[in-house]
């Protein structure tokens, strides 16, 4: 009799993956690379995006992490061209 392994493993199509480097999690938020890759360089991480990309996938975690560094940016924005 044949069991079907594959049953067992789920993997839905399209589905991405945090895009910080070494993180395997599911991704959960997109922010635009620019300020993510700032942000995650800061907290001393590497984003694993391409160039081509305009957006970074992060898991729950790795978006926690930057959050808030994501706002400060946005209020320098809004000083210096506002
Ligand atoms: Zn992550």
């Amino acid at each position: 009799m044949k069991k079907n392994f594959e049953s067992d493993v789920r993997e839905i199509p399209g589905k991405k993956n945090c895009d910080v480097e070494g993180c395997s999690n599911e991704s959960k938020k997109t922010v635009s690379k620019e300020k993510a890759g700032a942000a995650i360089k800061e907290a001393g991480l590497n984003l694993s995006v391409k160039d081509k990309v305009t957006k970074a996938h992060l898991c729950s975690d790795h978006y926690r992490k930057i959050k808030k560094k994501l706002k400060k940016d946005r209020e320098i924005d809004r000083l210096r061209w506002g």
